[in-house]
């Protein structure tokens, strides 16, 4: 039984975790080099491998999101880093590439808004200080402090046409919303297992390009625990370099094996069919008298997580406190936009049908009831 206190999760992570899932993390111990662990690894990965359709090796990290972003950072080949920043966690990446003594070069857009392609090509022909052409390119997916949505594809595009790699966030995109890694030729792409997989929290999901872990064996310095190298040479023996979290893999095990069943597709079409709910949702409010409205403009907003500004003269916490009350967690704005703004998270396991009442206690929430 759930406290009074903890309401059904509609927070932009951690999300909702169903009894199932948790249940799995009772399983006893096994040692971490032997068959069994190995084919619970391979297990995973497949199923992961679904997710982020690849025919890479998925890399199973025991660290929080963070960690596969700095992965990143740490392998990615010498030279300057672009980081495109429209949010907090963007913001993150570029913070990671300064803190490990990258020459970093930041595009800031407004917050709400998403990078442009036309603003990445001029950056990319720009080039770092002195004009050095950039190695690589940062960029979150779904920028979960905003809700905005950022076109990978094309951005991914334009880094290799100016010679980069480019290194996506998708911790709120992967397994929400569409993620073509290999057919997109995304460079380095990561996720948490606290968003959109409705996992708890504490592993992260990883994958590099071929060309990405061949160009990293020559770059100095990448340290040890996070380094995509020895990853990839584990992952070849269906293992981790070091101890993994176990208990948290059993609920992985389980939870891919659901996302198998109910099918990728169908998995990115359920988060697409909620944020259409929350916008008409929006919609009905406003033209019920509720100033409300969203951060971000139609079609660049993310399926998984939706931010909505609030009526002159209310802020996010009593908003966010009375919801709580209400039975339901939900976010309130984050970094600069705190008390401006709500964040509802519709994604993991959510559906229009859970999602629904959870609506309606914002609803009255900002009605003053
Ligand atoms: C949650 C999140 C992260 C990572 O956070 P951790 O606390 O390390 O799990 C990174 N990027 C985005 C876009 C996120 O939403």
């Amino acid at each position: 039984m759930r406290p009074a206190e903890f309401g059904t999760f509609f927070l932009p992570g951690p999300t909702e975790v169903r009894a199932e899932v948790l249940e799995a993390m009772l399983r006893p111990m096994l040692p971490h080099r032997g068959a069994a662990y190995e084919a619970l690894h391979a297990r995973i990965v497949q199923g992961l491998q679904a997710v982020f359709r690849t025919h890479r090796p998925v890399y199973l990290m025991s660290c929080s999101a963070t960690g596969a972003m700095e992965m990143a950072i740490r392998g990615a080949p010498e030279g300057p880093i672009l980081a495109l920043v429209n949010g907090a966690f963007s913001e993150r990446f570029a913070r990671i590439a300064q803190s490990c003594d990258r020459a970093t070069r930041v595009l800031s857009v407004p917050l709400g808004d998403t990078p442009h392609l036309e603003q990445v090509e001029e950056a990319l022909v720009a080039g770092g200080h002195d004009g050095a052409h950039f190695a690589a390119v940062t960029v979150v997916h779904s920028e979960t402090s905003t809700g905005a949505l950022a076109d990978i594809h094309g951005i991914t595009e334009l880094a290799h046409r100016h010679g980069a790699m480019c290194l996506v966030d998708s911790v709120t995109g992967l397994a929400g919303t569409r993620v073509e890694t290999d057919a997109w030729g995304l460079d380095f792409v990561l996720t948490g297992s606290q968003k959109a997989l409705a996992l708890p929290p504490g592993l992260a999901f990883a994958v590099a390009s071929e060309a990405f872990v061949l160009q990293a064996s020559v770059v100095p310095a990448r340290g040890r625990y996070l380094d995509v190298v020895e990853y990839e040479e584990f992952a070849r023996r269906a293992q981790t370099p070091n101890t993994p979290a176990l208990s948290l893999l059993y609920a992985a095990d389980v939870q891919l094996r659901a996302i198998r069943e109910e099918g990728i597709e169908t998995r990115w079409a359920r988060h697409a069919a909620m944020l259409a709910h929350t916008e008409a949702w929006v919609e009905a409010q406003r033209a019920a008298g509720v100033g409300i409205g969203y951060l971000c403009r139609a079609g660049e907003r993310s399926p998984t997580v939706s931010t909505l500004t609030l009526p002159e003269g209310l802020t996010a916490s009593p908003v966010v406190r009375r919801v709580a009350e209400l039975g339901y967690v939900i976010g309130t704005g984050y970094g600069a936009l705190k008390e401006r703004t709500i964040r509802i998270g519709h994604m993991g396991d959510h559906s229009i049908e859970t999602l629904e009442p959870c609506l309606r206690a914002v609803g009255q929430a900002l009605r003053g009831g």
